[in-house]
């Protein structure tokens, strides 16, 4: 696609200019659709050219409270003018708040606050082999960890090494070896895979790249006993699927499922800054002690302040709610284009994956179509759509976004 006409259908000559841009200046890691965005409030977003999109991606998730959260915003700006950075040198005074807070959220004992999710899972894994090494009393080296297949967990190299995905994996190895992969949601390859050196289990609890993946029923409930009769850590991914977006708090809840760490991310920084964290009990992230893991911004004053208002913003259940309730308008609307355009969808909360029918055209091919429309959403494999709408988004809002997706199928 060049350069989506206005839907005036006068070309938008700022996006163009600004698009251009963008695209000579940088490495081409993304593909992005042809707009250039310069305001955002609640679930719209405006481009420089003054036109308006429904924002139906939300930032991967990290936009679950919608743009410009007035609560999240007021806390950012009060920090501005206090205090920014100290680095873990020093203790701040929204540290302690920020780490209680969200401790207590997920009911366990301890916080490690980092800054991005693939960090996060870094330090979950690094967690999970010391605790093997000095807990479990798995020989030197011999730690492993199994994880499922169509994962997605981050772009470090530890974590693309276990990718089956060509494009996330080619090209970057060699990789760190300590993984073994079996299919997500097949709990006797799952316990086939285990062995006395098995530490950890990483799995994501809906696999959103994937297209949100939904495993079967009862298979979290069946690994968390796995893991507790095996004496494995069960690690979950819940970057993308926690913190409110599936109408729970944590994605693991539906099934009433207490991980023994959570990693946690996108959400947890409300779209302002990045924030992401390790959380868990004593006597698993107790195994780290000073020079051993660490990150310069990691638990900064600024991201503290946000991550407090962030769970504040939980606490209440509304965030929650909204995404059970429009989770529910989200299902019968998207009920009523299969065989219209879509072959078969998923959904959790406020969060879908629709598998679009192949004759229509691609994923991306669609959101191009959506994106005249003045609907924004992002393809994920092949003629897969992913939609996570900001929790804030109207019913009405809503409807009209999806009234456009119809159009784009039709
Ligand atoms: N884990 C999951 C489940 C994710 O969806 C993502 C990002 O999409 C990550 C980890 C990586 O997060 P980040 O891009 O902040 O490193």
């Amino acid at each position: 696609m060049t350069l989506t006409p206005d839907r005036t259908g006068i070309t938008p000559r700022r996006t163009a200019a600004e698009f251009a841009r963008a695209e000579q200046r940088t490495a081409h890691n993304y593909h992005p659709l042809p707009v250039v965005l310069s305001h955002g409030e609640g679930a719209w977003v405006t481009d420089v050219d003054g036109r308006r999109y429904l924002d139906l991606l939300a930032g991967y998730s990290a936009l679950n409270f919608g743009h410009s959260q007035p609560r999240l915003l007021t806390a950012a700006r009060r920090q501005l003018d206090e205090l920014t950075l100290t680095s873990r040198a020093f203790v701040h005074d929204r540290f302690a708040d920020f780490c209680t807070a969200l401790a207590d959220l997920c009911g366990k004992d301890l916080v490690l606050p980092m800054n991005t999710g693939a960090e996060a899972v870094e330090t979950a894994i690094k967690v999970s082999r010391k605790w093997g090494y000095e807990v479990k009393g798995v020989a030197p080296g011999a730690a492993r960890i199994v994880v499922m297949g169509g994962n997605f967990h981050g772009r470090t190299t530890t974590i693309v090494g276990f990718s089956d995905d060509a494009d996330a994996r080619d090209g970057f190895g060699p990789f760190t070896p300590g993984f073994d992969v079996v299919p997500y949601g097949d709990i006797a390859a799952l316990e086939a895979a285990l062995t006395p050196d098995t530490v950890a289990v990483l799995l994501e609890p809906i696999q959103g790249e994937g297209g949100v993946i939904i495993p079967p029923e009862g298979w979290l409930r069946e690994v968390r006993t796995l893991c507790t009769q095996r004496r494995v850590l069960m690690v979950a991914d819940e970057i993308q699927a926690g913190l409110g977006r599936t109408g729970r708090t944590f994605a693991c809840d539906h099934e009433g499922v207490v991980p023994d760490l959570y990693v946690l991310g996108k959400a947890l920084g409300g779209g302002v800054v990045p924030v992401s964290a390790v959380v868990g009990d004593r006597d698993v992230l107790g195994v780290l002690r000073p020079g051993q893991h660490g990150s310069t911004f990691g638990g900064n004053p600024l991201a503290c302040a946000v991550g407090i208002e962030v769970v504040s913003l939980l606490r209440s259940g509304e965030p929650q709610a909204r995404a059970t309730e429009l989770g529910g308008v989200l299902h019968e609307r998207l009920a009523a284009m299969v065989g219209r355009g879509l072959t078969s969808f998923r959904v959790r909360g406020l969060w879908a994956g629709l598998d679009v029918d192949p004759a229509l055209g691609t994923g991306r091919e669609v959101c191009e179509r959506l994106l005249v429309r003045g609907v924004l959403a992002k393809d994920t494999h092949g003629s897969t759509l992913r939609l996570a709408p900001p929790l804030v988004v109207s019913s009405d809002d809503l409807h009209w976004g999806l009234d456009q997706l119809e159009g784009a199928l039709s």
